[in-house]
């Protein structure tokens, strides 16, 4: 995901904004979506680093000097539970057993999850794992699947089909062989305790950007924080618009997909087909007070395009998106 970082504060700061410029445009042109713009003129001393932690780069920009570090150790520790490629997370034990004694951050997350399902009548779904795996997306070894393949696949789909045990926060599976995938709200939320932990810590002015899933917590010296659009097939810049304590999530088709013949197919499945989404919204931004809102839309827009997209996010005052259709 694309994002500007030329803050600056030293005195090297006009060679630095250059650099970072050219940095963050040739990753913005090859990926789209979100940036952040930062401004170069002088102004109070800026923090900034970047690790990369849930498969994307996550950078922190800040007044105070410890913000970096508490965020990274936030999100280390939600990667730590929700990643599918590290076989001891709580999410893999679960998709391993099919039942699990979760804690606290998944069994909540499962919750939210469940209620996005209704509210998107099905188009949200945490289980379209099985169909990320048909469709090649887990080990990007991309293929069409057959029609029966597909059949067979939508069998393991429903968030529905997860059974929930408040008394013990046990949860199990109810069709074996299904698997939950929190590609669609695991940044959001990881995002959301950093945040949690930043105020913790006392620190009121910070920009994280997990991978284009933005939060601006306070401001950058008085002034909100400003967050560009992308054109997610040019590289010219849609729109910009600033956010102060809200999140910003961006979801589209351009991140991963292959292609074939002139059809493009994106990791975005509509869990209703088991095929990729083909609503015609080709990316999604959304602007929430916090980040697992802005992602969990992001996401279900894509899937369930403009129109009825516009009725979903009627269901969540604080929130608005900005769609970019084919
Ligand atoms: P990004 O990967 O850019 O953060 P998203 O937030 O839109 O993009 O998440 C996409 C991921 O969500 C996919 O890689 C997959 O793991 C999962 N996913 C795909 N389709 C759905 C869906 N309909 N509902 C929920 N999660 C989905
Ligand atoms: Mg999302």
């Amino acid at each position: 995901m694309g994002i500007f970082l030329t803050a600056s504060g030293n005195d090297s700061a006009e060679r630095s904004c250059i650099l970072l410029f050219a940095k963050a445009l040739a990753k913005a042109s090859a990926m789209g979506g979100l940036m952040v713009v930062l401004g170069c003129q002088a102004q109070p001393q800026v923090f900034r680093d970047t690790r990369v932690l849930m498969g994307t780069y996550v950078e922190v920009v800040s007044d105070n000097r410890d913000a970096a570090r508490i965020v990274f150790d936030e999100i280390k520790r939600v990667e730590g539970l929700l990643s599918k490629y590290d076989p001891q997370s709580e999410v893999s034990q679960f998709n391993e057993f099919g039942r699990l004694s979760a804690g606290p951050d998944l069994y909540h997350l499962l919750t939210k999850a469940k209620e996005y399902w209704f509210a998107t009548d099905g188009a949200f779904d945490i289980t379209v794992g099985p169909a990320m795996d048909l469709w090649g997306f887990t080990t990007k070894d991309f293929r069409r699947p057959s029609d029966a393949e597909i059949a067979d696949v939508l069998k393991l789909i429903g968030t529905n089909k997860i059974i929930f045990h408040p008394s013990n926060n046990v949860v199990e599976f109810n069709v074996p062989g299904m698997e939950i995938d929190l590609g669609s709200i695991g940044k959001g939320y990881a995002v959301d305790c950093a945040v949690k932990a930043l105020r913790r810590a006392g620190i009121s002015n910070c920009l994280i950007n997990a991978g284009g899933q933005v939060y601006g917590l306070g401001t950058k010296a008085g002034k909100p924080w400003r967050v560009a659009i992308k054109d997610p097939r040019g590289g010219e810049v849609k729109n910009s618009f600033d956010i102060s304590d809200q999140s910003a999530a961006t979801s589209g088709d351009y991140e991963q997909y292959f292609v074939e013949g002139d059809k493009r197919f994106s990791h975005i499945i509509d869990p209703r087909t088991g095929s990729p989404a083909d609503s015609g919204v080709i990316s999604a931004t959304v602007i929430a007070a916090d980040g697992l809102t802005a992602d969990f839309l992001a996401t279900s827009l894509v899937v369930l395009g403009k129109r009825k997209g516009m009725e979903l996010l009627k269901r969540f005052p604080d929130s608005r998106a900005q769609f970019i259709e084919q």
